[in-house]
């Protein structure tokens, strides 16, 4: 039973405690990136806080499928980044 904190994933399908987890957000402006504040305006999606998850919805157009668009290749490097600085502690 999927709770309030609980989120799927875009990339892996599974679901998890939202706290281990990013939300992704497409802007109203259009711009997908990642969501620090988790409650930013538009579209969410939420991913694991790994690189593994993000190739994956990559590969399997999650990403596309979730916010309708082509997501660019910079957005999604911009995602990618954010994932690391997350991993680092930063
Ligand atoms: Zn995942």
């Amino acid at each position: 039973m999927a709770s309030e904190v609980s989120r799927t994933c875009i990339g892996c399908g599974e679901v998890h405690d939202k706290k281990t987890m990013i939300r992704i957000v497409k802007d109203p402006q259009g711009n997908v990136r990642a969501d620090e504040t988790g409650r930013a305006n538009g579209r969410g999606a939420y991913i694991c806080l790994n690189e593994t998850c993000l190739e994956k919805a990559v590969k399997r157009q999650s990403l596309n499928k979730a916010f309708k668009m082509q997501v660019s290749q910079d957005a999604v490097s911009e995602v990618s980044e954010y994932i690391r600085n997350r991993l680092a502690g930063s």
